[in-house]
């Protein structure tokens, strides 16, 4: 395990060490959460002796789309696929790291001010990596279905993976978690069940893999695009639609998805258990099939992974 407070990070358009990558108290983002962020995983293959990035190249899309909502025009100007690609590696190869690691990119309203708007501020990109292993669990879950609503895309989108929306998602996983639960199931204002409290979610039912679409007030997850690839590639069928709160209960499988999260199944909702209460066939074929692909064990899905060293 690497101490990632002692690393190299990336600050303000250059390497800094940790302990100098700080903000004041008066900055924008730290006062209003105004900030967008990706997190991407690396996985060392111990047999190629190479760490793989998972999708990075997707990560800057999406990171890019939520730069440009919130206005962060020195990244959108300064920054290409490559740029921001190499960057990455290049953090990692400064602080050779060779295991598994989970990667935090920010960018941030970079100023000193009270003053609540996107506009007319300088925005200033943060990287640092740091190791991670599972970030719920992946061997069957215990969720509850939150009280707390997902944010609408007319209040915060999901879609932007904005910093300040994650106090949503805290109230849910807390309540979540205080009553004895490993994770939350969030609601949208439609009463549709749409996310985890920060991963995407998916039921199995009749051998369908179903997923709410990503009108329902969900992040645009670069997993569940995964996952919907590589099901449809190995002849699963798959719906991206609506699903109801009650599905949960006629569900075979339910699963939740994210680079934190990976592959986690889910066993029981509220006091219902899923399925006979077990990981199911699904599951546990995806989740086989998601851990050869970050690993670049599969030539099928190496354009998915971008090799550091
Ligand atoms: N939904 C939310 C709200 C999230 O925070 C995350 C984690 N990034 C996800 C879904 C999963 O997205 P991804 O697979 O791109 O990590």
């Amino acid at each position: 395990m690497f101490d990632f407070k002692l690393c190299q990070v990336y600050f303000r358009d250059h390497f800094v060490p940790f302990a100098e990558a700080s903000v004041s108290i008066a900055n924008v983002a730290f006062l209003y959460g105004m900030g967008a962020f990706t997190g991407i995983r690396a996985h060392y293959n111990a047999a190629d002796d190479q760490l793989y990035l998972f999708r990075p190249q997707d990560h800057f899309k999406r990171f890019r789309n939520a730069c440009k909502l919130c206005m962060f025009n020195q990244f959108v100007q300064n920054y290409s696929s490559d740029r921001f690609v190499q960057v990455v590696v290049d953090l990692l190869k400064k602080n050779q790291i060779k295991q598994d690691a989970y990667l935090r990119v920010s960018a941030f309203v970079d100023e000193e001010s009270i003053g609540v708007q996107w506009n007319g501020y300088k925005d200033s990109l943060a990287i640092f990596a740091f190791p991670l292993g599972d970030y719920i669990p992946t061997t069957g879950m215990k969720c509850k279905v939150s009280s707390w609503r997902r944010v609408d895309d007319n209040a915060i989108p999901a879609r932007g993976k904005i910093n300040g929306a994650y106090a949503n998602t805290a109230f849910a996983k807390t309540e979540a978690v205080l009553a004895g639960y490993d994770e939350a199931l969030v609601m949208d204002h439609n009463g549709h069940v749409v996310e985890g409290s920060a991963e995407n979610f998916f039921i199995v039912r009749d051998g369908v893999l179903i997923t709410p679409p990503v009108s329902d007030n969900i992040l645009e997850g670069i997993t569940r695009s995964t996952l919907l690839q590589v099901a449809k590639d190995a002849g699963i069928p798959t719906q991206e639609r609506s699903i109801d709160r009650t599905e949960l209960v006629y569900a075979d499988e339910v699963i939740l998805t994210g680079t934190g999260a990976r592959v986690s199944p889910v066993t029981q909702v509220d006091h219902y258990t899923i399925g006979d209460g077990k990981v199911g066939p699904m599951a546990t074929q995806l989740q086989k099939l998601y851990s050869d692909i970050v690993y670049g064990k599969i030539p099928q899905y190496k354009d998915w992974v971008t090799p550091v060293y």
